[in-house]
């Protein structure tokens, strides 16, 4: 698999850290040894840095000179794609979906407060359920209008191109892991719009790897998750120009036993995998991601889910700004 024909912006500027989760591992008492790959550190703070790394630089390649892009009211992928626009002095417009029924204030803290401080050139609400993509490709009309070049980055920069941030983690984690002598047997990822997941399964299948991947849902049902990421994983498979058939969709393993009643919602087990995070290991989680992903990651070591012995990998992909939004979540 070679990825190093893709151009890149070069926000990714050295391995994040695999670390090894001692105190959760001792707490859990179960015969597994956790380890956490720290994509929250990524420079920007998340998983978005590594699809943008990719996706700005097609943007700039095309002679574009304005983002937009949309997200949820406390979208990661919004905040971060505007601090990249920002230090590359390209314009972004924001289209905000309100996927929960009058989440959205204006003077919201979090992510929220960093579009407003960081600048957005504009913010939009939509409903929840609205045609995003279509509100986003009016905006371009109208900026073309007025001279601008527009680019239109995908919810989540999930798309052919973005999962490239993650095909090539996959491949940062494989050289880690021959250099560090790991043998890891399994890799937990969060499976939201899914150019994470999409990208590791593509590159692992690639690679003829025998890390297993469990994607862990915080939105949608199982069967329509995988969905996603198939068609997600099938873009990608066609920008690397790889055969159609590495990648089944059954061999994709998506969980829906952690979103509750729905994406951003809280659930008692996400509270806790904060809380237990941040005391044992003092990492934060957010409780829209990484916090259900969490919940599944311990739920599944105390279920024996992982064989007796293994190592399994944690990838933390960033969001505790939005903790400061959802304090009255951690209240009781
Ligand atoms: C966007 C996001 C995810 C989900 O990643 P996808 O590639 O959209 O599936 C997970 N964690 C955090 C913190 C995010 O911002």
């Amino acid at each position: 698999m070679d990825i190093n024909r893709f151009k890149k912006r070069g926000y990714v500027k050295r391995p994040t850290y695999i670390e090894p989760l001692k105190n959760l591992s001792n707490v859990l008492n179960k015969n597994v040894n956790l380890f956490i790959k720290r994509d929250d550190m990524l420079e920007s703070g998340g998983n978005k840095t590594r699809k943008l790394d990719y996706l700005i630089a097609d943007a700039i390649e095309k002679g574009c000179d304005t983002l937009i892009t949309c997200g949820a009211v406390q979208s990661n992928h919004c905040r971060i794609t505007l601090s990249w626009a920002n230090l590359e002095k390209l314009d972004c417009h924001l289209i905000i979906e309100e996927r929960v029924k009058d989440s959205y204030k204006e003077d919201a803290n979090g992510n929220n407060f960093l579009f407003h401080l960081m600048g957005a050139k504009s913010i939009a609400m939509v409903p929840g359920k609205s045609d995003v993509m279509k509100a986003m490709e009016e905006k371009a009309e109208e900026l073309k209008k007025e001279g601008k070049k527009p680019y239109i980055v995908p919810g989540g920069g999930s798309n052919g191109i973005g999962a490239l941030g993650y095909s090539s983690c996959a491949l940062e984690i494989m050289e880690q892991l021959t250099k560090e002598s790991l043998d890891i047997d399994t890799i937990v990822v969060p499976s939201g719009s899914s150019g994470t997941h999409a990208g590791m399964a593509v590159a692992l299948k690639a690679l003829n790897s025998k890390i297993k991947l469990v994607g862990i849902n915080v939105s949608r049902p199982t069967e329509v998750q995988k969905d996603v990421v198939f068609k997600v994983a099938q873009e990608h498979i066609d920008v690397l120009g790889l055969d159609k058939n590495i990648l089944k969709k059954d061999d994709l393993i998506c969980i829906d036993d952690y979103v509750g009643d729905g994406y951003s919602l809280k659930t008692e087990g996400m509270k806790e995998a904060v809380e237990l995070f941040a005391r044992e290991e003092s990492i934060l989680l957010d409780p829209v991601y990484t916090g259900k992903v969490g919940d599944g990651f311990l739920d599944l070591i105390r279920k024996d889910y992982f064989k007796a012995g293994s190592n399994v990998l944690f990838l933390h992909t960033g969001g505790s700004i939005a903790l400061y939004a959802y304090l009255n979540y951690f209240k009781d």
